[in-house]
């Protein structure tokens, strides 16, 4: 990561090459919060470099399995050639689920803008019928989101429930944040009451004690759901809620592509804009 851009996206991604993310993975480790490593990239259009990604998660699994670090993985479609074929994605993808099968591990397909969402869901559910070791991510802000919780539930497909990083329109997301988030707690009981093992993904305090005050409620014990957050956000945060017994698991991502990952992150909140834009003219 070099520039000024790149200096300033070391807060949020943890390196260019697999070694540093273990790195980064094992200090997690060691304050007892788990991990899933994100190789970052999106939107490829061949064939061959969406093979290439594919094979770098089979050797970041590999990598997982030699270093013995607690981490599973998380892939997004696009990378994977989602933009090619649901077919040649389905075939490309599955090579990383045989991997993750082999080593008894985890892998969790992201979710992207509201054009992938029904695709992506589809995928999933095909692939689920082979490879129960997998979940999948849903957003908080669109409309169709209980119905697909619903779903996954029955399935008994694990899901990670975010509010939704990317920007998209009214006829598809709700647009205000107070509605997003009364939609998020809501969401959050049906998975803690129906759900697999869900994970509630927020550095938001006022969700996560909804989520543990209903857990407390309904008699749903610490080690049926876990929270997540995102790497370099809230780090005392993450350490405190281990300290109450609660489990935690950091997306850590890593590689060279991290440019759309990092716009999403400063969007997000205008103080890290702000906290770049000082320090461009400090320098
Ligand atoms: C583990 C994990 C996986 C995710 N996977 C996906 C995915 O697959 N698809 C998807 O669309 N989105 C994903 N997201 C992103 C998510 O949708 C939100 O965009 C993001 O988490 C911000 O929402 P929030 O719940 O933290 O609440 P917000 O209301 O945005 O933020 C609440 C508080 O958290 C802190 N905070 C939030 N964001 C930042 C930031 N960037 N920098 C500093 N402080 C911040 C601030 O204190 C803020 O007041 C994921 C998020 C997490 C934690």
């Amino acid at each position: 990561m070099s520039g000024i851009l790149g200096f300033f996206a070391k807060r949020f991604v943890a390196g260019d090459t697999f070694e540093q993310a273990v790195d980064a993975v094992r200090q997690l480790n060691d304050k007892g919060i788990t991990t899933t490593l994100d190789i970052l990239g999106e939107n490829v259009t061949s064939e061959s470099e969406a093979a290439e990604k594919a094979n770098s998660y089979i050797d970041v699994l590999d990598g997982i399995e030699r270093t013995g670090v607690d981490s599973n993985v998380s892939v997004k479609l696009t990378q994977m050639g989602l933009d090619v074929s649901d077919e040649f994605c389905l075939k490309n993808v599955s090579r990383i689920f045989d991997k993750a099968q082999e080593h008894n591990n985890f892998v969790r397909v992201d979710m992207e803008g509201s054009a992938y969402t029904e695709r992506t869901l589809n995928l999933v559910y095909r692939w689920h019928e082979k490879y129960p070791n997998m979940g999948t991510v849903i957003q908080a802000m669109l409309h169709r989101s209980t119905a697909d919780i619903m779903e996954l539930n029955q399935r008994k497909i694990r899901v990670r429930l975010c509010k939704g990083a990317y920007k998209e329109p009214a006829s598809v997301a709700i647009q205000e944040k107070s509605l997003v988030n009364k939609n998020y707690k809501k969401l959050t009981e049906l998975l803690l009451s129906e759900g697999n093992y869900p994970a509630i993904a927020t550095h938001d305090m006022n969700m996560i004690d909804h989520a543990i005050d209903y857990a407390q409620r309904h008699d749903i014990k610490p080690d049926q759901f876990e929270f997540q957050m995102l790497y370099g956000i809230r780090r005392k945060l993450q350490e405190d809620i281990i300290k109450d017994g609660y489990r935690m698991r950091v997306y850590v991502p890593f590689g060279t592509h991290w440019f759309p990952y990092y716009y999403r992150r400063l969007r997000e909140r205008k103080e890290n804009i702000f906290f770049i834009l000082k320090n461009l003219f400090k320098s």
